[in-house]
């Protein structure tokens, strides 16, 4: 399947020209419009608080030159039950540069922020998602851009320090990038949905067609041009969190599943040392009882086809679990390769 073409090729950076993003230097890219994607679910205590500051911040950044006067924030109300889409909407009346999008019903975070990149792809050089409540610190955001001028298409904006976490979810982050990364699934540690992404990138994000979503681990391997920008994050101001243990523990199980066949894998292991148990204690048996005969009469021939079955048993699972895995990869109908750049192939 092709990537869909761009509707205004995007200034690229020049073949071979080297990423440097630490060193500034001379910016490669034009000063990019930018949208600043924010997923807002029941969030009517820090709208107007954010709305205030992030519309404060545009000005210094478009005086700053860091992005152009066409830049704005694109709200995506995920199915609140509050007054949050109506006071989005009167944000919008006061400044056209707050833009939002509203969605039927609760989709999710992960969802929330995929509609609201969708929603921008066309009008953009690139976006930035950030939390509504400002935890993730807004102020950072011209570095993402400086990356981007410098040629990055993925900014992940990876977390300092984890001050405003308290004990369990300092742990329970630090097991989860762990058992991802012994998964075999690549994802950034401390990392968040505080990212910037060009406008290649979200076009390519709109052939993955998949509904169980794990943003992270899709930025993780496109295999665009990569940067990493540090940020502090605070305590949330006002509201309560929207994700309860038992959402974390969901979105974890969800990154896992969305990206990682090894569970399946593991079964066909556990069946296979199973299996090998079994052969292994049969030529044990065998030994002993043609040496000393010291066997109870009748334990191997209850024992050892437990042990060969449920090895048999394992396997044959494992080996469905093969094919499933297979399936799995095939109805993602992920992209086989995304085109990053094109020379003389322009018109066709
Ligand atoms: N959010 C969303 N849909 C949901 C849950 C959360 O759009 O179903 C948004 C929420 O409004 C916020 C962001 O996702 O902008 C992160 O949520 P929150 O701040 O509650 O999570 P925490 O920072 O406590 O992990
Ligand atoms: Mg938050």
């Amino acid at each position: 399947m092709m990537p869909r073409r761009h509707p205004q090729p995007l200034p690229r950076r020049q073949a071979g020209s080297t990423l440097n993003p630490q060193q500034g230097g001379s910016a490669s890219r034009p000063v990019p419009t930018v949208a600043i994607v924010l997923p807002a679910y029941n969030e009517e205590a820090v709208i107007e608080s954010s709305v205030t500051r992030l519309l404060a911040l545009l000005d210094r950044f478009v005086r700053d030159q860091v992005m152009t006067r066409g830049s704005f924030l694109c709200f995506v109300d995920d199915g609140s039950r509050d007054r949050t889409w109506s006071l989005i909407q009167s944000s919008h009346d006061r400044d056209s540069r707050v833009r939002g999008i509203k969605l039927a019903r609760n989709v999710g975070h992960q969802h929330a922020v995929l509609a609201g990149l969708l929603s921008v792809r066309d009008r953009v050089d690139c976006a930035i998602s950030l939390d509504v409540d400002l935890q993730q610190d807004p102020a950072a955001i011209p570095e993402f851009v400086a990356q981007y001028r410098a040629g990055a298409d993925i900014v992940f904006g990876v977390r300092q320090d984890r001050g405003a976490d308290r004990l369990f979810k300092k742990w329970t982050a630090l097991a989860f990038y762990r058992l991802m990364s012994f998964l075999g699934v690549r994802v950034i540690p401390n990392h968040a949905d505080y990212r910037l992404t060009s406008q290649a990138v979200l076009q390519a994000l709109a052939e993955y067609e998949e509904v169980n979503l794990f943003l992270r681990g899709i930025f993780s391997q496109m295999g665009f041009p990569t940067a990493v920008v540090h940020f502090t994050v605070t305590e949330r101001r006002a509201g309560s969190s929207k994700y309860s243990p038992l959402k974390m523990v969901s979105f974890a199980w969800e990154g896992i599943t969305s990206f990682s066949v090894v569970p399946l894998r593991l079964v066909t292991v556990t069946g296979f040392l199973v299996f090998f148990l079994s052969l292994g204690m049969s030529l044990f048996i065998l030994a002993s009882s043609l040496v000393g005969n010291n066997t109870v009469p009748g334990w191997a021939s209850t024992t050892l086809p437990i042990y060969f079955l449920g090895g048999v048993q394992i396997l044959c699972v494992g080996l469905l679990g093969e094919y499933i895995g297979k399936i799995y990869r095939e109805v993602k109908r992920r992209p086989r390769f995304i085109i990053e750049q094109e020379v003389g192939h322009e018109k066709g």
